[in-house]
């Protein structure tokens, strides 16, 4: 029997977003072997893609390195008309590509179909940005000289991105390169690289040359290993896993390269008891659950401090005994399965682990009729910081409850992690919150809210969690290369 997410691939308006063909120096690419790809809600076969291997990576590099000084020379203007048509391709299609997303990545229709329209907003936002490269003059000290910054583009740069935002890991990164003036080459995540294929058709359409932007898929140690060796890769940025974003960053030592990597988070979550119980029960919901969890923003250790602790556990059980758990495709779905088996099984292990050392299932659904990439929305109280739960990252749908007593005390337990990309504090004390504004340790911080992304933001962690920033106007210099000019003998 043809399954939903199959069915669906099948009425696509865009039949070609499913031709799994790689774009390379402005052709599509067959391939003589083909990956698979499946519904990670039901494990069925979906379609298939080219597998691109070190030669069609080879090709990329020479068609990028050919494309770079025509793209660079380009008006900015001209490349952000070129980045605004493909915004407005990504909108005019955006029910194909969603349906793309939900298939291959899992999650509803309805954060698929966001996920677009926040990848098109990073494709306008660079846009104008390249437009406002300024540069500097600065004051001269030495007589008769003038001194001038430019910013220039680096050279080509590579992506490696991960599945679960399949369009907006993209185009954050390739918004910022080409307004940069940087041909990109990117590695998308096996598990979902129709997305990326799909993206690529619509780059071509918006008449981003041959070359300025190709996407391979294929095996990605023998794939990387290519840009990572290569001398005119100047930037490598990287979205997934800080395990992986250390081997990286490690391969990019041989040549130097400008890297910029967003990496794992293990966000805290600090609720103070002068909160409104239901305002701070909707952040966490919003802070956990987006993304079935799968979200490198997701609240990991939701600090409540001890004398709401019991009302609050309550309130959120309730809250979480409404999410939908289904099928992506399915419109009441709040919670699809996890993109990866691995997800999964490691969210199941947490369970255990914290279960072990005596933490308390508070919900307890029944997930048999699912398939075994599904975790139901599981909360823990009684969490101590010795589990598993409140070292790592969980990047799936466990909500796991720690009580505390002082704010000194949970500002030590929050920063007592390797990661620091996001956090957030609730607490209706201003001087509170200015304080704690000051001193939890990450990259973005939310104050009362639970969301705060977008392409203005300058989004990025501390610590492990990574380097640079994307989005924003500190996202474009990750593409750039400053150049001091000095002017000299200028006397009359
Ligand atoms: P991963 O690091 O295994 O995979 C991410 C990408 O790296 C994929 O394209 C994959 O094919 C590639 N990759 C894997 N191994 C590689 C290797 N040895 N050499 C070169 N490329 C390789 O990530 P994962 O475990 O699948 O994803 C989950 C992790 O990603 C989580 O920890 C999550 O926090 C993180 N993540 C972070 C962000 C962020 O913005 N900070 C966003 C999404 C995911």
């Amino acid at each position: 029997m043809v399954g939903v997410a199959a069915t669906c691939l099948r009425t696509l308006r865009r039949r070609d977003f499913v031709a799994g063909a790689a774009l390379i120096d402005g052709r599509w690419v067959a391939g003589r072997q083909r990956d698979v790809v499946v519904d990670p809600a039901t494990g069925e076969t979906i379609a298939d893609v080219a597998r691109c291997g070190a030669n069609d990576m080879a090709l990329a590099i020479e068609a990028a390195d050919r494309a770079f000084q025509a793209w660079r020379s380009l008006l900015p203007a001209r490349r952000g008309a070129i980045l605004r048509a493909w915004a407005s391709l990504m909108r005019d299609h955006s029910e194909d590509l969603a349906s793309l997303v939900t298939s291959e990545q899992g999650k509803p229709l309805a954060e698929a179909r966001y996920e677009i329209e926040y990848g098109a907003g990073f494709l306008e936002w660079f846009a104008a940005e390249g437009e406002r490269a300024y540069g500097e003059t600065i004051p001269s000290h030495k007589a008769n000289s003038l001194l001038q910054v430019r910013m220039q583009p680096v050279g080509i740069a590579a992506a490696v991105t991960p599945w679960n935002f399949p369009v907006a890991m993209i185009t954050r990164k390739a918004g910022a390169a080409l307004a940069a003036g940087c041909p990109m080459i990117v590695k998308p995540a096996p598990e979902t690289p129709l997305s990326a294929l799909a993206l690529a058709r619509l780059a071509e359409e918006a008449g981003v040359p041959a070359g300025v932007f190709q996407a391979l898929v294929g095996e990605p140690i023998e794939l990387s290993k290519l840009l990572l060796r290569d001398t005119r890769i100047r930037a490598l940025s990287f979205t997934g896993s800080t395990q992986v974003g250390r081997l990286l960053l490690e391969g990019s030592a041989q040549t130097v390269k400008k890297v910029s990597l967003e990496l794992g988070g293990h966000a805290p979550f600090l609720i103070f008891d002068d909160v409104d119980l239901d305002k701070a029960v909707n952040g966490v919901m919003e802070a956990k659950f987006a993304t079935s969890g799968q979200d490198c923003l997701a609240a990991n250790r939701i600090y409540v401090q001890r004398g709401i602790h019991d009302t609050f556990v309550k309130a959120l059980s309730a809250a979480m005994a409404r999410l939908k758990v289904g099928h992506g495709l399915h419109s009441a779905t709040d919670i699809g399965p996890m993109t990866k088996l691995s997800v999964a099984e490691k969210c199941r292990a947490q369970i255990t682990n914290a279960v072990e050392r005596g933490a308390q299932v508070v919900s307890v659904r029944n997930d048999e009729r699912l398939g075994p990439n599904f975790v139901v929305p599981t909360l823990l109280s009684q969490v101590t910081d010795d589990m598993l739960i409140a070292r790592e990252e969980t990047f799936g749908p466990v909500a796991a409850v720690l009580p505390f007593d002082s704010e000194e005390e949970v500002i030590t337990r929050a920063n007592a992690s390797e990661m620091g990309l996001a956090g957030y504090v609730y607490t209706d004390n201003l001087r509170r919150a200015l304080r704690l504004s000051e001193k939890i340790e990450c990259g973005m911080l939310g104050i009362n809210t639970a969301s705060f992304t977008g392409p203005p933001i300058p989004f990025g962690g501390w610590k492990q969690s990574g380097l640079g920033r994307e989005g924003s106007r500190h996202g474009l210099s990750e593409y750039m290369e400053l150049k001091y000019v000095c002017f000299g003998d200028l006397a009359a």
